[in-house]
């Protein structure tokens, strides 16, 4: 059976965001009408006409399943062309093989822990040099510009303290000096920012956190600005092999269709657990773009359309930090974050737990910090278990 063209141009995706999110383009199978992408489990393609060119020949270079994921998040981020990959540092290593041996690199120094270590372990070992830099200061990066730079990292709200970059302006500064820009927009997802709207060139993302969104699927996926970005990519994506596998593919397909719903009461959550946890005696500290005393908001209300779903606080000691994880009932203590499930970790032990006390303390990376990513529990119930946790 088979579907005229026209039939799969009136599916083409259009529609504001929440209407993409379900029709985007590959959702109803064209060959028998199912109402899912198929699992196209299979390594290799029978080639039946040598002579003809066929779209698919062997499943690191392309496979239908993983193809329509890779579109999906294009389309989701206004980008040409998408790529799916085994893990987030995956498709951020990946993004990184853009560069060469002499080449310089710019990076956010509150970056994520992954990034630093890849820059500062291994790229540096291929010739690649970093510098860190105040990425919320433009004037630190200006002082950062070398010949050989190519390129400038950004990860906006930083993690964990939520500081903001303006995206708009480190682009301009990349395109006056013709310089790459890569934008991690794992924290926010497409659903409240798109930085290629904004001047950006590559796109990256953890799909592990919220648009798999249920802690089950690791993945990472990035997004380009234009063809020749995408051709780049794609020799590298097929070059390296490190592509996202045919199950998981599928699994962050069923994941993200439910994004804009999940996005939208986590963040709902999220801003009301902020204002609560402000009007805490035993709380020293709330980190969240969304409170009016936070010296990022103006900016990230000019380039985002919501606040996400991480709230950072400072409950003054590790000894208080360590009495909360252990008391908590409601989020899972660990490591992540943008699932269903609430989600508390203690970067001081956990994420960054590797940087120098005297790098961290300096960076608001205290003994006491702790970093909630709000599920879709109800609310009410995680202040009521965050509060017997505190006091208790
Ligand atoms: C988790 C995370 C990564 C790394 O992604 P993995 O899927 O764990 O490899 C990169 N950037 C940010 C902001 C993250 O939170």
């Amino acid at each position: 059976m088979s579907h005229s063209s026209s039939d799969k141009e009136k599916r083409k995706a259009h529609g504001k965001f929440a209407t993409r999110l379900i029709h985007f383009g590959a959702e109803i199978d064209e060959a028998t009408g199912a109402s899912s992408v198929p699992l196209y489990q299979a390594s290799t393609f029978h080639q039946a006409d040598l002579e003809a060119s066929q779209e698919y020949d062997y499943t690191r270079s392309g496979n239908p399943t993983r193809q329509a994921l890779e579109d999906y998040i294009a389309l989701l981020e206004g980008g040409t062309r998408g790529f799916a990959f085994a893990s987030g540092m995956a498709a951020i290593s990946s993004a990184l093989m853009l560069l060469s041996q002499g080449d310089h690199v710019i990076c956010t120094e509150d970056v994520y822990g992954g990034t630093y270590r890849l820059l500062t372990t291994i790229m540096n070992r291929m010739g690649v040099e970093s510098t860190f830099v105040d990425m919320t200061n433009i004037a630190e990066v200006r002082a950062a510009l070398r010949s050989n730079t190519r390129a400038v990292f950004i990860e906006t709200p930083s993690n964990p303290t939520l500081r903001i970059t303006d995206i708009g302006e480190i682009a301009a500064f990349a395109k006056e000096h013709d310089l790459l820009t890569m934008l991690d927009n794992t924290f926010m997802t497409p659903y409240h920012q798109r930085p290629i709207e904004l001047g950006i060139d590559i796109v990256l993302h953890s799909a592990t956190k919220f648009l798999g969104g249920h802690s089950d699927v690791l993945a990472g996926l990035a997004v380009v600005a234009n063809d020749s970005l995408g051709r780049r990519m794609k020799q590298i994506q097929n070059g390296m092999g490190n592509v996202l596998g045919i199950q998981d593919s599928w699994l962050l397909i069923r994941g993200m269709k439910t994004l804009q719903a999940r996005m939208e009461m986590s963040e709902k959550g999220a801003r009301r657990l902020a204002q609560w946890l402000t009007e805490q005696p035993d709380i020293d500290v709330v980190y969240y773009p969304g409170l009016p005393n936070h010296p990022g908001r103006e900016i990230h209300e000019k380039q985002s359309l919501g606040y996400g779903a991480v709230v950072s606080f400072d409950v003054g000691s590790g000894e208080k930090a360590k009495k909360l994880l252990s008391k908590v009932k409601i989020p899972l203590v660990a490591v992540s974050l943008g699932a269903v499930e609430s989600i508390l970790s203690y970067p001081a032990m956990m994420s960054h737990a590797a940087m120098p006390k005297e790098v961290r303390l300096l960076r608001g990376i205290t003994d006491g910090l702790v970093r909630y990513s709000v599920g879709l529990e109800d609310i009410e119930d995680i202040i009521e278990d965050l509060e017997q946790a505190l006091r208790g």
